[in-house]
């Protein structure tokens, strides 16, 4: 190796360095004042979803639960009446926690989920001083209501919200362009 080796490459690096500075855009994201937009594919933090008439989609079922594989979900599921109804059906969840802390953001709940209820969103601020911080009840993850007179619970006209998973279409009739009957 000869002696003006180094310094050509110690150069040569020097001139990509230059070009990325005065030529390239700059990429730093002035977070957290400004937030990068996540891939479609991306997996965040969990959201408890709701229909559009505000009743909540979870009908406690545990599926989620049961193909989630490092346990990090924990449900209860209690009665709905007209009087006092969550969701439609029989049953909601009064209890929905997920341990964010054995969360591996594999999507399995979601893919279990009769109602698609639970759906991996994109926020990404996770963040925790403690263990019990991170175990995030059904109150943080419940998305809000549509308006003000939508909230859960509520009192509902009897023997409408009978079924507990909206009907569903064949899958082979989707490239029809029908959409999917929800019955809440
Ligand atoms: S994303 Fe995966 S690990 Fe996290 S709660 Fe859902 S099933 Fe469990
Ligand atoms: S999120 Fe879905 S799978 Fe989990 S308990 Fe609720 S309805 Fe069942």
């Amino acid at each position: 190796m000869s002696l003006l080796e180094p310094i050509i490459e110690l150069g040569r690096g020097l001139v990509i360095t230059m070009k990325q500075a005065l030529f390239n855009p700059v990429v730093t994201v002035q977070y957290p004042e400004v937030k990068r937009e996540v891939r479609p594919r991306f997996r965040g933090r969990h959201v408890l979803k709701r229909y559009e008439n505000g009743l909540e989609k979870c009908i406690g079922c545990s599926l989620c639960a049961a193909a989630c594989p490092s346990d990090a979900i924990f449900v209860e599921a209690a009665e709905n009446t007209d009087e006092k109804r969550f969701s439609p059906g029989e049953r909601y969840a009064s209890t929905y926690e997920i341990n964010m802390m054995r969360c591996i953001f594999c999507g399995f709940c979601e893919d279990a989920c009769p109602t698609e209820a639970i759906v991996l969103g994109d926020n990404y601020e996770l963040s925790f001083t403690n263990r019990r911080d991170a175990i995030y009840p059904k109150e943080m993850l419940l998305e809000p209501v549509p308006s003000a007179d939508m909230t859960t619970p509520r009192k509902t006209e009897a023997n409408v919200f009978t079924r507990s998973v909206p009907e569903m279409k064949n899958p082979k009739d989707w490239e029809s362009g029908d959409t999917v009957k929800v019955d809440t």
